[in-house]
């Protein structure tokens, strides 16, 4: 009998966020159970919602928006996205270095394939956000992962960095503020890396789809500002700071040394023009939502759900015995450390599957974000403190007693 394999190029691709974890949740629910989901950053089911504004701009747009746009997207995004780029500093920004995404997946998606040739060496940071691994390595990339160093709040280990360039590395990628970790990068650790990009001309990534959920004070820089003369690319979107993660609409932005970038502009045109155009109902709110009222705010300060749900979660896993973990600066992620002696802990995967099991609470083990030792998993901590401290309870007791076999 013929049967139809995938394609060998994703013989290498992992991406487990929606994997076989995820799989076996789906399975359970069919039969009846109930779930308690920790495991995917999409704030509208729990309750969260853009500002109405954005939601009556889309309706009052939606006649206007049915036909294809220009490929990087239509005026009025990308005039709001160039004043949104220069109020972060980035330099040097015009409306033809804008482009709009269906999300900020596709637009990741596009700018590895169009870049990578076979065995070309890009730095990923471990732990990632995965899609940044799976689409450089179906682009045919080699990804090198540099670590994040978690007795540092999670930044970027420079001299990891440092020893893995080789004279195949092109690219170098940032997550910042992260996910898995909350993360936020100071200016320091900003700089450096810029100082590395600039040594070996190396291309700037950078992933800031959380810039706008930040909390405690802390700023967020964006490393193009940092980076006149490096050729960046800077992406972020609606869906988070605006908790429409289902309109599908994000941008990227490229800055610095465009005059390096000729070639790999040029594919990028490319790919953006195969695809016609990002969704444009999606695209018409953006300058309604960029220039108007930023409900974000509310939930990341003190009384706000992000913030007050973040305090809970640190807290309580820190109060598990053989858990730890570095409070998160923004997002709505905590990666916590598990003490893998005190449970026999050697496969995070098999560590989830039992507590899901056991539970009923959906978790990803660290190994979905491309960390490779099973002593880290990730929390979403969007739903509200009642859910999150039946799942902390849950979790409490099933350490309790848990070894794994
Ligand atoms: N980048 C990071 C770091 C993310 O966490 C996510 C979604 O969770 C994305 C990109 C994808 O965002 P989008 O909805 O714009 O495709």
């Amino acid at each position: 009998m013929k049967t139809f394999e995938k394609s060998s190029k994703l013989d290498n691709v992992l991406y487990d966020v929606r994997g076989p974890v995820v799989d076996e949740a789906a399975r359970m629910e069919e039969d009846g159970m109930e779930i308690l989901k920790l495991n995917i950053g999409n704030p509208y089911p729990f309750g969260f919602s853009a500002p109405q504004e954005v939601i009556l701009d889309m309706l009052s747009n939606i006649r206007t928006s049915q036909g294809y746009s220009d490929s990087k997207g239509i005026f009025s995004a990308r005039k709001a996205i160039m004043q949104y780029a220069q109020l972060r500093g980035i330099p040097g920004v015009t409306m033809n270095d804008i482009y709009t995404g269906n999300g900020v997946s596709e637009l990741i998606n596009l700018c590895m394939q169009a870049l990578l040739d076979n065995g070309d060496e890009i730095l990923i940071p471990a732990p990632d956000y995965p899609l940044w691994t799976a689409t450089a390595t179906l682009a045919g990339g080699n990804v090198v992962h540099y670590i994040c160093d978690e007795q540092s709040e999670w930044y970027p280990d420079i001299d990891d960095i440092r020893s893995k360039i080789t004279d195949k590395t092109k690219a170098i990628v940032i997550i910042n503020p992260n996910n898995p970790t909350g993360a936020v990068y100071p200016k320091e650790i900003l700089e450096q890396i810029v100082q590395i990009a600039r040594e070996h001309e190396l291309i700037i990534f950078s992933d800031e789809i959380y810039d706008r959920l930040i909390m405690d004070g802390y700023k967020h820089t964006s490393i193009a500002s940092l980076a006149p003369d490096v050729f960046c690319v800077t992406f972020s979107g609606l869906s988070k700071s605006h908790m429409i993660a289902g309109f599908r609409i994000g941008w990227m932005i490229l800055s610095g040394a465009k005059n390096k970038a000729k070639g790999y502009i040029e594919g990028i045109n490319m790919l953006s023009s195969m695809r016609l155009c990002s969704n444009v109902p999606a695209q018409s709110i953006v300058q309604t939502a960029l220039g108007g009222y930023q409900s974000v705010n509310e939930y990341i300060q003190p009384g706000g759900r992000v913030y007050e749900q973040r305090d809970f979660i640190y807290k309580a896993l820190n109060d598990i015995p053989g858990i730890s973990a570095v409070k998160p600066k923004a997002a709505f992620y905590i990666f916590p450390k598990i003490d893998t002696e005190k449970f026999n802990i050697y496969n995070d995967e098999q560590f989830a599957l039992d507590f899901l099991h056991e539970k009923q609470v959906l978790l990803v083990p660290g190994k979905g974000f491309n960390w490779n030792s099973p002593d880290h998993f990730r929390v979403v901590y969007l739903p509200n403190v009642r859910q999150l401290e039946k799942a902390m309870g849950k979790m409490r007791e099933f350490l309790s007693t848990y070894k794994q076999r």
